[in-house]
């Protein structure tokens, strides 16, 4: 059973038609990536499996399940954006525990979420502090959870981005162009970092870049959009090797 099916999805702002008939079955534990130019419907595409925005035809089915019109927290997915859009008053470990800490406390969702109540929630729960130092671990963020985000470099600010994906377990992580704030240093770094990262958890990644060098490196599957319109959906070997066109060609580089 595929992890991800896009059945004949389109979207719609309006008349500007944004994706067209989107289809693609995706076999489960794929690091998928949405490549394209900017503005080609790669974030749109990433917002309708998140469940952010919706679909207008087709239909999107996550694990089996038939998703279009779900909200993202029925969703098994995670997402990752390109701002980091962490918590500033709050500590890394609030920030990193902040979901999980949520999906406990749904009922208090009109209180306001200050650093105290989120660190007392974290200690009162065995199953939260586990989980938030687990995954620290993972990323190398043990020697910083006390600290407030702005205290970070970029780096680690993204990775504690990363790790608040990560706590929730779900089987679908979402990531949009993650890595573009970065340094072109960082940059390659946090891609082995993703790419470790995504070896390690076995579960799928759809990740959104509009660079080639990190679609052919990090991907598993590749599916290449240009004006919302699937160009092509292959390894990225068979991508390279045989382009469907001269538009995948040309923005893959590829000697066809
Ligand atoms: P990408 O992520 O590949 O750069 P986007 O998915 O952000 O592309 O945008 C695809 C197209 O959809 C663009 O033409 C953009 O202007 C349009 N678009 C995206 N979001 C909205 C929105 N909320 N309302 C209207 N148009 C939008
Ligand atoms: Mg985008």
């Amino acid at each position: 059973m595929p992890v991800i099916h896009f059945n004949g999805i389109s979207k719609r702002f309006g008349d500007n038609v944004v994706i067209r008939e989107f289809e693609a079955e995706v076999p489960d534990q794929e690091f998928l990536v949405l490549l394209g130019p900017s503005g080609c419907g790669k974030s749109t595409m990433l917002r309708m499996i998140a469940g952010l925005t919706d679909i207008t035809s087709g239909e999107l089915r996550l694990d089996g399940e038939l998703v279009n019109e779900k909200t993202p927290k029925q969703r098994n997915v995670a997402f990752v954006f390109q701002s980091y859009a962490l918590y500033p008053h709050m500590s890394v470990r609030a920030n990193i525990a902040f979901p999980l800490v949520m999906d406990r406390f749904r009922w208090w969702h009109h209180i306001p979420f200050v650093n105290g109540f989120v660190k007392r929630a974290i200690m009162r729960d065995p199953q939260v502090a586990a989980k938030v130092a687990e995954v620290a671990e993972m990323l190398e963020l043990t020697d910083y959870l006390d600290r407030r985000p702005r205290a970070l470099s970029g780096g680690q600010r993204q990775r504690v981005a990363v790790a608040r994906a990560l706590v929730r377990e779900p089987s679908i992580y979402l990531l949009d162009e993650p890595l573009s704030n970065l340094d072109a240093k960082l940059r390659t770094q946090m891609r082995a970092e993703i790419s470790a990262l995504y070896q390690r958890v076995g579960k799928s990644f759809v990740y959104v870049t509009h660079d080639q060098v990190e679609a052919m490196t990090m991907g598993t599957k590749i599916i290449v959009l240009n004006g919302g319109v699937v160009q092509q959906y292959g390894t990225p070997k068979e991508i390279y090797d045989r382009p469907a066109n001269t538009f995948v060609a040309r923005f893959i580089g590829s000697p066809a």
